[in-house]
């Protein structure tokens, strides 16, 4: 993110080229070791980059094989990765594809759908909508710990939102059958808490 003084005063944030230093073709032809710098810049800011045990904090660690480490600790020797705690933790993509998606998914300012970011990065519908459900998990997470400070602009996202409740088939309503309410239109939500209580109430049916 860039310093919000370099910005030129009066003009808006999203037409700086601040925020264009990483643009879809720059990922495009991004090597995956190169997208691995960033998730390890991006989990170990503080140390740019260079890895830390979780556990107990030390930067004396070896690199295994498989993009793992191991704390020199000798009353620790944690095994982790970059993804180790994250909702990327067990991963099976490469650290390009999820780079990539978290790129759309942040771009998107009305939501990614699954099926339109698996014909991009190329992977099964189900695992395109697990990527972005751990994408609005993680935001969910920091959203209750993180505290903003100093000059803050903020931009709108949705995450999530309504649930639709449960069509089951036992529940639906006949409106061809049922008798309209007062109001001449079939009750299509009898169980409505509101409704219970206009019956308690000795309201309108
Ligand atoms: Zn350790």
């Amino acid at each position: 993110m860039a310093n919000p003084e370099d910005t030129p005063k009066g003009q808006h944030f999203l037409l700086s080229p601040d925020c264009r230093t990483l643009t879809v073709l720059d990922l495009a032809k991004m090597r995956d070791a190169t997208a691995y710098d960033w998730f390890k810049r991006l989990r170990w800011p503080e140390t740019g980059g260079a890895p830390y045990c979780p556990q107990c904090g030390t930067v004396r660690c070896h690199t295994m094989s498989r993009n793992r480490f191991k704390c020199t600790e000798r009353t620790c020797k944690a095994v982790f990765s970059v993804t180790s705690g994250t909702v990327f933790h067990a991963r099976k993509l490469s650290f390009k594809k999820m780079l990539i998606a978290i790129w759309f998914s942040a771009n998107s300012v009305k939501g990614k759908a699954a099926l339109q970011l698996s014909r991009e990065i190329g992977v099964q519908y189900k695992t395109a909508w697990v990527l972005l459900m751990k994408l609005r998990e993680a935001i969910a997470w920091r959203r209750e710990e993180m505290v903003l400070n100093g000059e803050v602009e903020i931009d709108g996202k949705y995450a999530g939102g309504h649930i639709r409740p449960e069509n089951k088939a036992e529940d639906r309503i006949d409106r061809r059958r049922d008798p309209p309410t007062r109001t001449g239109r079939p009750d299509v939500y009898p169980d409505h808490p509101r409704r219970r209580q206009q019956r308690s109430l000795g309201g309108r049916p």
